[in-house]
C-alpha cells in the first residue's frame, strides 16, 4: 500500500506547528487513497514527542534519536529521513516550507535521485501522483507541477496555509538503527533571537511596520498592536535594512514568507518583494495614509489615513473589546 512519509520538526523537543498541519494534509490526502502516513522526527531525545504524532494522524513514527543529531544538520537529517523512506517505502514525502524544510527537502530528494516541489500551497492528487500548486515570480502568478513519475514525490508545504487538525489515535515508535552519521558541518551553538517574542513564520496574527512608522523608537506603536491582538511583529524591508529592527522579523522575497490568518500593514508600501511574502494571508488589513499605495490592491481591509491617529484609538477599542 502506497502511504506518505512527513518530516516532522522538532524544537527543543517540541513539535512545530508547521509540521502539525504538514501530517494532517498528509493524513487528509492519505485518507482519500486509502493510504497511510508515516511520519520521522530527528533530534536528541525526541521520543515523547513523537509518540504524540499519533494525535494527528501518523501511523507509525519514525526516530532518529542521537546525541550528533541535537542541532540541524542537514547532511544527518537527510540521512535519517533516507534512512525513514526506505523503510516506509513512500509514495511521498511532504515538508514544512519552513528555513529547514527548505533546506532539508531538496538535500533529501537529491539522496533520493528525484526532484522536489517547494513552498506548495494546494495539493490534488491524480492516480498516485500529487499535482502541486505553488507561487511563482514573487507570487505573481501560480505554477502547477507534477513529479514527472518519479517516486518518492519531494514536496514542501508553505506552513499556515493547511490546518492542522487532531484525528486521534496511537502511534507505532519505531527506531532507526544504523544510521551513518558521517557529518562534516556541524553546527556548534543555535543563538536565540528575539527574546521570546512569536515568530513571524509560525504566527497566526502578525502586525507589520515599514518606512512609515518615521523611526526606530515607533516600533513601539507597532509592538503595542502586536501585543494586544496576541500578534507576532514584522517588518518590510526598508526598516530593516535602516537598522529600526532585526532581519529575522522581516517579510518578503528576501525575508519570510508568512500565510497568518491576518496581516496588518502599517505604513508598508506594498513593494512586490514585500508582497511575495504576505499575499498568501487569509485576512490583510492596511493602514496607509497614501489612498494609491500598491498594498491597496492586496487589502481586505483598508484604512487611509495616519498610522499614528489610526493606532492608539485602535488600540484602546481592542483592549476594550478583549478585557
Ligand atoms: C531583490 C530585492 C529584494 C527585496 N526583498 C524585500 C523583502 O523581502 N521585504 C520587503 O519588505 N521589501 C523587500 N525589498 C524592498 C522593496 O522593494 C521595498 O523597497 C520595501 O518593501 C519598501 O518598504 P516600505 O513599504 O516600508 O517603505 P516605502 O516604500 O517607503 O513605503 C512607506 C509607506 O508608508 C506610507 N506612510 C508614510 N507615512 C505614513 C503615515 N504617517 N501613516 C500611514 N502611512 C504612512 C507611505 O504612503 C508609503 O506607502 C526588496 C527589494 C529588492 C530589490
Amino acid at each position: 500500500m502506497a502511504g506518505i512519509l512527513v518530516f516532522v520538526e522538532q524544537r527543543d523537543g517540541e513539535i512545530r506547528k508547521a509540521s502539525h498541519q504538514a501530517i494532517s494534509e498528509a493524513k487528509r490526502q492519505a485518507s482519500s487513497q486509502g493510504w497511510s502516513v508515516s511520519a520521522v522526527v530527528v533530534g536528541s531525545g525526541v521520543g515523547d514527542a513523537a509518540a504524540d504524532l499519533g494525535h494527528f494522524g501518523a501511523a507509525t513514527v519514525y526516530v532518529a534519536d542521537d546525541p550528533s543529531l541535537a542541532l540541524y544538520s542537514s547532511e544527518g537529517y537527510a540521512e535519517a529521513v533516507a534512512k525513514a523512506a526506505e523503510q516506509a517505502q513512500p509514495s511521498a514525502i511532504f515538508f514544512s516550507a519552513t528555513a529547514m524544510g527548505r533546506d532539508l527537502a531538496p538535500r533529501a530528494a537529491a539522496r533520493l535521485g528525484v526532484g522536489a516541489l517547494a513552498d506548495v500551497t494546494a495539493l490534488e492528487i491524480d492516480g498516485e501522483a500529487f499535482v502541486a500548486t505553488r507561487p511563482v515570480y514573487s507570487g505573481k502568478a501560480f505554477a502547477t507541477a507534477d513529479s514527472a513519475g518519479k517516486t518518492p514525490q519531494v514536496l514542501s508545504l508553505r506552513p499556515n496555509v493547511f490546518a492542522a487538525e487532531e484525528s486521534g489515535g496511537a502511534a507505532e515508535v519505531v527506531a532507526l538503527d544504523g544510521l551513518q552519521l558521517s557529518i562534516r558541518a556541524v553546527v556548534k551553538e543555535l543563538v536565540q533571537t528575539g527574546g521570546g517574542e512569536i515568530d513571524v513564520a509560525e504566527a497566526d496574527i502578525i502586525v507589520s511596520g515599514g518606512r512609515g512608522i518615521k523611526g526606530p523608537e515607533n516600533i513601539a506603536l507597532i509592538r503595542e498592536l502586536a501585543e494586544t491582538l496576541g500578534a507576532a511583529v514584522g517588518a518590510s524591508r526598508a526598516i530593516v535594512d535602516a537598522g529600526w529592527i532585526g532581519h529575522a522579523h522581516q517579510v518578503g522575497q528576501t525575508g519570510k514568507v508568512v500565510s497568518p490568518s491576518l496581516y496588518v500593514a502599517c505604513g508598508i508600501s506594498g513593494a512586490i518583494q514585500h508582497l511575495a511574502g504576505m499575499s498568501s494571508s487569509k485576512v490583510i488589513v492596511a493602514i496607509n495614509k497614501d489612498p494609491e499605495a500598491p498594498i491597496f490592491k492586496v487589502a481586505d481591509y483598508g484604512i487611509v489615513g495616519d498610522l499614528f491617529a489610526v493606532i492608539p484609538p485602535l488600540v484602546e477599542e481592542i483592549k476594550k473589546l478583549t478585557a
